[in-house]
């Protein structure tokens, strides 16, 4: 169990933490460090098994530390059918044990803990657990992105039951249902249209009486005869039995409240990266998502990203396991030309200059 009171560090408390995980281990601060490795990838969604399968099959010394959520948020989704290769579908959690079974076939080590601290300062870098301190090469950041939930007691009673993240993912479950989407941005009004498609009506929830989603996306969600706006509105609670059946939306002007029939809450108000252990320590948008460099690479060299931490454009599991891929791709050169100029310092010049002249 986790004995580190403050789960994640500041700069100040990051020494502290090292020390605490050593005491843990029960090592002195001289043989600090359990293992090296040649890249650890810290998350375990798409983007982290599939960059795991990819490291381990070109032979590089893998550990994937899992985080909370071991799998990320398919783990929490019912049926996928939208992932290439399941033509009748798969249930999210096995397809997430699925890609860790590969990742493992091939030899990567996943430690299901939580990281607490990073150090890129220092080379090889340090990644701190509760536990254990690891050093490696390099880092793979996949941590993903979580969706804003809107904080009320039902809503996690009925995910999954009616509640949903993601239209993209779940939209065709609601087939002839009516459906409401909580939010005013793009997402909010995208994801409204893409549900016209299979719900017999659409409302969208809004806190205020205008959207912020772009011009376009508003004017086609205006001209949808089946999406109804209910403005300056949130949702109170959710209603039902085994599965969601109503809602109950309260007017923040009038404080009164009515209740809507509704087979299906799509909740649409943004996602927050999970990149608090990065702050200060690679460079982000001012949302907190990392910014890329050159393809996958971050601002410290040596640092990868991928997936939904990186990217709020797309944010499917497809997409987050190609960008696993890609920064698996880019790891793998980036050691083996470090590899290529360290064992360069290391030939005598004397052998060098007789290289040449051959
Ligand atoms: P967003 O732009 O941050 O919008 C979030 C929406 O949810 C806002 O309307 C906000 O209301 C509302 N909201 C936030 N917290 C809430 C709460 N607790 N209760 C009720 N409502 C709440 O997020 P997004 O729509 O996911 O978009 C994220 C980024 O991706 C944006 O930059 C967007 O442009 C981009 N994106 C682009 C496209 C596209 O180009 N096709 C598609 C999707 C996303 P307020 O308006 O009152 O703040």
């Amino acid at each position: 169990m986790p004995i580190i009171d403050s789960m994640v560090a500041n700069e100040e408390g990051e020494q502290e933490i090292q020390r605490q995980a050593q005491d843990q281990q029960g090592k002195s601060a001289s043989s600090n460090v359990a293992t090296r490795y040649d890249v650890i990838i810290i998350g375990s969604g798409p983007a982290g098994y599939t960059a795991g399968i990819y490291t381990s099959r070109a032979k590089l010394k893998t550990l994937i530390i899992s985080g909370m959520l071991p799998g990320g948020q398919l783990m929490t989704t019912s049926e996928v059918e939208n992932y290439p290769g399941f033509p009748n579908g798969i249930f999210g959690p096995e397809l997430m044990m699925n890609m860790r079974q590969q990742a493992e076939r091939f030899g990567s080590i996943v430690l299901d803990d939580e990281v607490i601290a990073v150090n890129f300062k220092q080379r090889p870098f340090i990644i701190t657990t509760p536990s254990e301190i690891f050093e490696t090469e390099s880092v793979l950041v996949c941590t993903g992105a979580s969706p804003r939930k809107l904080g009320i007691p039902a809503e996690q009673h009925f995910a999954g039951r009616g509640v949903s993240y993601c239209a993209t993912c779940d939209g065709p479950f609601f087939k002839g249902e009516d459906i409401v989407v909580v939010g005013g941005g793009d997402t909010a009004i995208e994801e409204a249209t893409f549900l016209t498609k299979f719900g017999k009506s659409v409302k969208i929830v809004h806190r205020r009486d205008t959207l912020r989603a772009s011009r376009i996306l508003q004017e086609k969600a205006f001209e949808n005869p089946k999406i109804r706006f209910m403005w300056n509105s949130v949702v109170s609670d959710i209603k039902g039995d085994k599965k969601m059946a109503r809602v109950i939306v309260r007017d923040i002007n009038k404080e009164n409240e009515q209740e809507i029939s509704a087979g299906g809450l799509f909740v649409a108000i943004g996602h927050d990266p999970n990149t608090a252990i990065f702050k200060g320590k690679l460079e982000m948008d001012d949302k907190g998502y990392i910014v890329l460099k050159n393809q996958t690479r971050t601002s410290v060299e040596g640092v990868f990203a991928a997936g939904d931490v990186h990217d709020y454009r797309y944010r499917q599991a497809v997409t987050a396991a190609g960008f696993g891929c890609m920064a698996a791709i880019d790891v793998e050169k980036w050691l083996a030309e470090k590899k290529a100029q360290r064992k360069q310092q290391e030939i005598p010049k004397s052998e060098y200059i007789h290289e040449r002249k051959q």
